[in-house]
């Protein structure tokens, strides 16, 4: 059977109070497509949490900036509602950009802190566009659980504290960043690697593991120069964070932190972070 497509979101609020009718819970799964076994995880997490999943395809303009990629970002609409399918997706959430941003659309959410510093410095308008379109579609739909990956850790703490604030009661949920054998991020955007670039990537998440071990100053600017030597053409930062408030800490730590990087590989900006134990 084809998979339910909802453009609206009346169809989509019909949708989900028709299950909630029936007593079930939901949970929604937000994207930008092209998918991959990153996204098809969530999808996987939150099916044996709710009795039903909505997965959202919207490549959303108000995070990209105009030197950006939003004409270029990959789409396959197509072979996305197919691996929707496959995982057991029962409705994908498809607006089209007026039903999200109708003509005199006029407010952004704007979450402080987290949404400074770290990508927020070469991306200024990322996490407003990120925290505007997730809260609507978190309103659109009202679900019980939301899930995000831990791939993109800032977006997620943005996130987090957007619904708190919001009085949103949605759950959210995280999800583990899944890698390619070579410990390379999936992301939609590693399409834009070389094949040459394709086997620099992994160096990427081998020296953030590498300095995670003890992340002094000198491990990660070593880890920094280590990427540059490989082939990267640039980084943004490689910084560590404390995991909750993803305030700046220094080694050793004695609560759970975080080492994340964002650096540039030919025409792909590539980001990754890993957990960093507190010391015993
Ligand atoms: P995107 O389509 O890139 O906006 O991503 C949609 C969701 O998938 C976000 O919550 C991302 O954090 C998550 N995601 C992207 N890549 C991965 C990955 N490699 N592992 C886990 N989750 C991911």
């Amino acid at each position: 059977m084809a998979i339910e497509v909802v453009t609206t979101r009346v169809g989509l609020r019909e949708r989900v109070a028709s299950w909630r009718a029936a007593g079930e819970t939901v949970a929604l799964v937000p994207t930008m497509g092209f998918l991959h076994d990153g996204h098809m995880s969530l999808v996987d997490i939150v099916k044996d949490k709710a009795d039903r999943v909505v997965a959202s395809l919207f490549v959303n303009p108000t995070q990209f900036s105009p030197s950006e990629d939003l004409a270029t970002y990959p789409r396959d609409q197509e072979g996305d509602l197919a691996k929707f399918a496959a995982h057991g997706v029962d409705a994908v959430y498809i607006p089209d950009v007026s039903e999200m941003y109708p003509t005199g659309f006029a407010t952004s959410v704007a979450v402080s802190g987290f949404g400074e510093g770290l990508c927020a410095e070469t991306r200024p308008i990322f996490f407003q566009g990120v925290a505007t379109v997730v809260s609507k579609l978190l309103i659109q739909c009202w679900p019980d659980y939301a899930i995000f990956g831990e791939k993109d850790y800032q977006q997620l703490c943005v996130i987090r504290r957007m619904a708190l604030d919001l009085d949103i009661p949605t759950q959210i949920l995280a999800g583990p960043t899944v890698r390619e054998a070579d410990g390379l991020a999936m992301s939609s955007r590693n399409a834009y690697l070389t094949p040459e670039e394709r086997r620099v990537a992994p160096v990427l998440n081998r020296e953030l593991l590498k300095a995670a071990a003890n992340p002094t100053r000198p491990a990660i600017a070593a880890a920094g120069a280590a990427i540059l030597d490989a082939g990267f053409r640039s980084i943004d930062y490689v910084e560590l964070r404390d995991a909750e408030s993803l305030q700046p800490v220094t080694a050793p730590v004695s609560r759970p932190a975080r080492l994340l990087a964002a650096a540039w590989l030919g025409k792909a900006r590539l980001i990754d972070n890993v957990a960093v134990a507190p010391a015993t």
